[in-house]
């Protein structure tokens, strides 16, 4: 009897806090750690080693914290991107926390009647029952209904929690995009505090949107050393940084913490229209003069994509209008824009765009891997997939100058070696558990790291 001591009392298992950072890149923590720019996460670094981890494909934080809450790869949670598709009839949609496929760490401990606090994690929205609370990440709109249970959200309201930043601010106003990431990050970090020092969890997640943000819309200016943002943005790290410094000390002596981010950052050399891409080489075709978006898909399309580099065959028997027969026409179309997708190359200097394409079933296995794409392409750091049509041209440099990358993610765990050498997100679950002595209640794809 694993849970119970001799007195017959429920024991008590190890608490686990967790901290994600989204999109921080291990490389630029370690940089600004050396160079004594977050004094906090150095002395962290006195209990535990920061760690290289990888991502998972494609590198998208609603994938990646879909395959972190679960312990499951994509084929396994159903969450395979920011918009994922039916076939038919065909529509496109966001995934939210209704359409995941497979029992979250919170459910599961749930069911275990053990307490969570889980705040603003990908992909939680709308808010699922658990046994504690449960505030929902970023397609949540209104505060007042963007916990569970419902009634928090009222306590929420009046501590003047914000769901999100204002993406638009950094498109049209840097200035004010910085205001408005410090007054989100304050209002959540303070409701973390009080939430931390409350409720009777055995499980706190806290989740940090704000750096995934800042990277999107100023990662190049960093990079750049620009005169005007550059000390801001690591400032707004130092400001990161000081709440790590705040949950580790609060955790010192009993409780098991873990610091994660999903994916790394890289400037963004091209946004790379592989929808238009596709439409010039004849896969693709569009209905009108003014399609939106592959919802105008006209007949005699053989292949659409999904950002980022996801591609589907317009299958016949499958979609609503497919038209290439299953079996060895879909193989040659599957042959034929693998090579056409490898030797696609950046307009303006040559510069090759894709990596590696994947088929799902080499990429992904589970219950769900029939709704995959069929091909996954993989982009050279630098080249952004995105799925637009009608595009003047097949790349172009936009407003969003940070992107994700697969093999920069980072790791903390407090006092625990680590001595896999290659890991991924997909790890955590089972790590989770482990720490906290728990038997999972059913299968997890990756393994404990401990
Ligand atoms: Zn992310």
């Amino acid at each position: 009897m694993k849970f119970f001591s001799r007195s017959g009392k429920a024991k008590r298992n190890r608490r686990v806090v967790v901290i994600g950072i989204d999109g921080t890149p291990h490389s630029f923590l370690k940089k600004h750690i050396d160079a004594g720019d977050f004094p906090h996460y150095k002395r962290i670094l006195d209990s535990g080693e920061l760690h290289r981890m990888d991502s998972v494909q494609p590198c998208i934080s609603s994938v990646a914290w879909s395959t972190f809450m679960t312990g499951k790869g994509p084929a396994g949670h159903r969450i395979f991107g920011f918009i994922d598709r039916k076939p038919n009839p065909f529509q496109i949609f966001l995934p939210n926390a209704i359409h995941m496929g497979a029992k979250t760490i919170w459910g599961m401990l749930s069911e275990m009647d053990r307490r969570v606090a889980v705040i603003n994690v990908p992909v939680t929205s709308p808010p699922q029952p658990v046994n504690g609370i449960l505030i929902g990440g970023f397609l949540s709109v209104d505060v007042l209904k963007c916990a569970y249970p419902q009634e928090f959200g009222a306590e929420l309201k009046s501590w003047n929690y914000r769901i999100d930043a204002d993406a638009n601010l950094g498109r049209k106003d840097k200035d004010a995009f910085f205001e408005d990431l410090n007054v989100t990050l304050d209002r959540r970090w303070e409701a973390a505090r009080r939430i931390y020092e409350k409720e009777p969890w055995d499980f706190f997640q806290l989740h940090v949107m704000e750096t995934d943000r800042i990277n999107h819309f100023l990662w190049e200016q960093y990079e750049n050393e620009d005169p005007l943002y550059h000390s801001r943005f690591v400032d707004f790290y130092k400001k990161v940084d000081a709440l790590l410094g705040e949950f580790y000390d609060r955790s010192r002596d009993d409780t098991e913490f873990i610091i994660l981010s999903d994916h790394g950052f890289c400037t963004v050399k091209k946004e790379v229209y592989v929808n238009q891409w596709l439409e010039d080489e004849g896969y693709l075709k569009l209905k009108g003069d003014e399609p939106k978006n592959v919802m105008d898909m006209a007949e005699g399309t053989k292949a659409y994509s999904l950002i980022p580099g996801r591609i589907f065959l317009n299958l016949a028997g499958r979609e609503e209008n497919g038209s290439v027969q299953p079996g060895a026409d879909a193989e040659a179309v599957k042959v034929e824009l693998t090579e056409a997708l490898l030797n696609m190359t950046d307009p303006d200097d040559g510069s090759k765009i894709i990596e590696q394409v994947v088929r799902r079933e080499d990429l992904y296995e589970g219950p769900y891997t029939e709704e995959a794409a069929d091909l996954i392409a993989i982009p050279y750091d630098g080249y952004d997939l995105k799925a637009n049509v009608r595009q003047p041209s097949i790349t172009f440099k936009g407003d969003l100058v940070g992107m994700h990358t697969f093999w920069d993610a980072s790791l903390f765990i407090k006092d625990r070696q680590i001595s896999a050498q290659d890991f991924s997100i997909l790890d955590l679950a089972p790590t989770i558990f482990k720490m906290m002595e728990i038997e999972p209640p059913e299968k997890f794809d990756g393994n404990s790291l401990i």
